[in-house]
């Protein structure tokens, strides 16, 4: 492998970096495809919701071949506040979400590979079990000139290097951007349940392929910053939660006790009880959004995906958010190949590109709301005003004979003694007015 050469080095082969490299390759550059798990997706979880539209714009129509590895269309999202034992919920369901899909259910194990066979079949070369431990660079001018690998002289040069090497980018670190901050990284656990089927969609209202999101927040998270969901696959369930890792340094809970108590509670233990664990895993989420992203290009490199942050986590998008970047700046480096120039100059018209693109845009929308979670903490949000919320509903409806005005005086009360008075609800609405508006 020692010094071979090619138009661009991609380490990593999530959705990101096979997006860049089936966008070069298919433009007929040599592109080698590097993934230190045994195969694509051998070492990637996630939630498990994949959207169509990032697909389509990088294959195109090819998403609706037979062998797309996808569980069922999401046709209904639910979003649920949950109190000690009760839920406050709102929800869309729609049969339009159906043809064309909007997003699917998925396992990173089957869809990785998948989508990485795709770069291949363009021409891309992979080579997997292989690390990408270092930047090689230029003495004379520092500019980057390819990777060190983790076998015998492991050299590749490219005028290009790739990183899409995910949340604990290596190679990030090796350019000397600094890591992520505990307030800028949450921690989130995951099992995949065992369910048949039809429990599945009597329990969920479900017929044929048809799938529904739930996203939790409330009691679950025992009074840190976090977000669960649980998702429907054909024959199982995927049951996660994630906490903003300086929560989690504040207030030590172990991951799988977090989970563990996710499950207890009387709102979800209706819909999962009887099912097995058949997996567990864990995995880190940069939700720092705008303000935590960083350069994208420079001198012989590019960043994508998950390694530059590129996470909206309001809306779940990770993946397609990882798909879009990769497909930017392979594009950006075939245009800047057929130009003949690769400078860092021309390169950095990818970071342009991703800020002017929905991804930028999206991200800065949510910029503010990371610093405001922060200030209002979880304890108060999620634990103190959720719970309310649910006592203020309890109020609402319970018909005792008091009368109307007063009982929903009484529930209003609820809610404005948990955000600290009338002046904390106004000042809690307004921030949180611009944390999802921008
Ligand atoms: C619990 C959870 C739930 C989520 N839910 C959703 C969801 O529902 N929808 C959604 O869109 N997103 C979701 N996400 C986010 C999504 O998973 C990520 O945003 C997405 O995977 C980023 O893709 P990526 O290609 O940038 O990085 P990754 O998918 O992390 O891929 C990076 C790849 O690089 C490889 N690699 C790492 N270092 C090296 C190296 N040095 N050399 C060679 N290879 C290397 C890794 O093995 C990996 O395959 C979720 C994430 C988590 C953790």
């Amino acid at each position: 492998m020692s010094g071979e050469r090619f138009d661009a080095v991609v380490v990593g082969a999530g959705p990101a970096g096979a997006a860049a490299a089936y966008t070069m390759a298919s433009q007929g550059l040599s592109v080698v495809m590097l993934e230190r798990g045994e195969f694509p997706g051998a070492k990637n979880m996630f939630g498990g919701v994949l959207y169509r539209h990032a697909l389509e714009a990088l294959i195109g129509e090819a998403w609706k071949e037979s062998g797309l590895p996808v569980e069922r269309v999401v046709t209904e999202q639910r979003y649920w506040l949950l109190g000690p034992e009760s839920v406050v919920s709102i929800g869309h369901r729609h049969a339009r979400f159906m043809d064309p899909p909007n997003a699917w259910t998925a396992f990173r194990a089957r869809f990785d590979p998948w989508l990485a066979g795709k770069a291949k079949a363009a021409g891309a070369l992979p080579v997997y079990q292989t690390t990408a431990i270092d930047l090689l660079r230029d003495p004379a001018t520092g500019r980057v000139t390819g990777v060190l690998v983790d076998r015998d002289e492991g050299e590749l040069y490219a005028d290009v290097v790739v990183i899409a090497d995910g949340v604990n980018s290596l190679l990030r670190e090796k350019l000397g951007i600094p890591r992520w901050k505990p307030h800028q990284v949450s921690l989130a656990v995951k099992e995949v349940l065992a369910l048949p089927r039809e429990k599945i969609e009597d329990r969920f209202n479900l017929e044929g392929n048809e799938g529904v999101t739930i996203e939790f927040l409330g009691a679950t998270s025992r009074g840190l910053t976090g977000l669960g969901f649980l998702y429907t696959n054909k024959e199982t369930l995927s049951l996660g939660i994630g906490v903003m890792v300086d929560d989690l340094l504040r207030r030590p809970i172990a991951p799988y006790e977090l989970l563990e108590s996710v499950k207890q509670h009387p709102m979800l233990h209706k819909l999962l009880h009887g099912a097995e664990t058949v997996e567990y895993s864990a995995h880190m989420i940069p939700e720092g959004a705008w303000h935590a992203v960083p350069q994208l290009a420079g001198d012989g490199w590019v960043l994508c995906g998950d390694a530059a942050g590129l996470v909206n986590f309001v809306n779940r998008e990770g993946s397609n958010l990882a798909m879009l970047s990769g497909q930017m700046a392979g594009e950006v480096i075939v245009e800047a190949r057929r130009a003949g120039d690769l400078s860092a100059q021309r390169l950095m018209a990818y970071d342009r590109r991703v800020r002017r693109s929905v991804i930028g845009q999206d991200l800065r929308k949510i910029r503010r709301l990371p610093a405001m979670l922060h200030r209002w903490g979880g304890e108060r949000l999620f634990d103190h005003l959720v719970g309310a919320i649910n006592e203020a509903a309890y109020r609402y409806f319970l018909v005792d004979g008091t009368p109307k005005r007063q009982a929903e005086a009484e529930a209003l009360r609820h809610v404005v003694r948990a955000a600290g008075g009338w002046r904390g609800t106004m000042r809690l609405a307004w921030d949180a007015l611009r944390g999802v508006r921008g």
